[in-house]
């Protein structure tokens, strides 16, 4: 069985369809990537997933069992954790206060522990622990954003664009924390526009273009297909 399972998926905003029968699954273990351009659909894929947009029909499926009518709080107790686009930090509270609340959903210690294994992953955040993240560089605020969503302990990690805005050298960083995440086991479904660094480390791909999959494959696959070339590679 699929760890998720995402099946016929339209989502509309008024009367402006985003998602068109949108189709795609993850097994447990792998990191599966999204691509697309700007408006594609891939943050409301995202946003669906988590249970902050009700599909217009289709169904989202963890380990078999339907999502959508759990409510966004539940999908996290249940072991789905997204870092959104744009990270979101919450700008007046200190690094360790947005730890702990990424561990909301569960007990004090345990919370606590995890945060031990957050700062031993991040030594950046560990020596800005008491800083308030608002002062944070771009990308310790993204490193920040992925630590909050690890604190809940998830199974499923949905990172959107995790890269954006950040300078070459620092998204070379986000990107071996993301190996790091895979080495601990842990699934992800990975929206990027950096399309070349997230084959590389993905397992599979889908294309999204306009509110449909338009090709889907093996990261080895997309990387050498001509239409992924020509769309989303660009040259060297
Ligand atoms: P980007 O890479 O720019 O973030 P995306 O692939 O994530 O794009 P979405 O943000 O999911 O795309 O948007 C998909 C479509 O839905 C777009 O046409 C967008 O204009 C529309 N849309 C998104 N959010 C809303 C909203 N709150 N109300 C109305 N339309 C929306």
């Amino acid at each position: 069985m699929n760890l998720l399972e995402i099946e016929k998926l339209d989502v509309r905003y008024g009367h402006i369809q985003a998602l068109r029968g949108v189709s795609l699954s993850v097994s447990e273990g792998e990191i599966v990537t999204l691509l697309g351009a700007n408006g594609a659909g891939k943050t409301t894929l995202m946003r669906t997933i988590s249970g902050l947009l009700r599909p217009h029909a289709g169904d989202v499926k963890l380990r078999g069992k339907s999502i959508v009518r759990v409510g966004a709080d539940n999908i996290v107790r249940q072991g789905i954790s997204q870092v959104p686009e744009g990270r979101r930090v919450f700008p007046t509270l200190s690094v360790a206060e947005n730890l702990l609340l990424g561990g909301y959903t569960r007990p004090t210690a345990e919370a606590k522990g995890s945060m031990q294994r957050v700062l031993q992953m991040f030594p950046r955040l560990a020596e800005r622990r008491a800083q308030y993240a608002g002062t944070l560089s771009g990308g310790e605020q993204q490193m920040l954003a992925i630590g909050r969503a690890l604190m809940a302990k998830p199974t499923l990690l949905l990172l959107d664009e995790p890269s954006l805005g950040l300078a070459p050298i620092i998204v070379r960083d986000i990107f071996r924390t993301l190996r790091q995440i895979r080495e601990q086991g842990m699934t992800v479904l990975l929206v990027e526009q950096n399309a070349r660094m997230a084959l590389k480390l993905a397992d599979r791909g889908y294309v999204l273009e306009t509110g449909r999959i338009a090709l889907q494959g093996s990261a080895q696959e997309l990387l050498a297909s001509p239409e992924v070339q020509a769309t989303y590679l660009g040259k060297e």
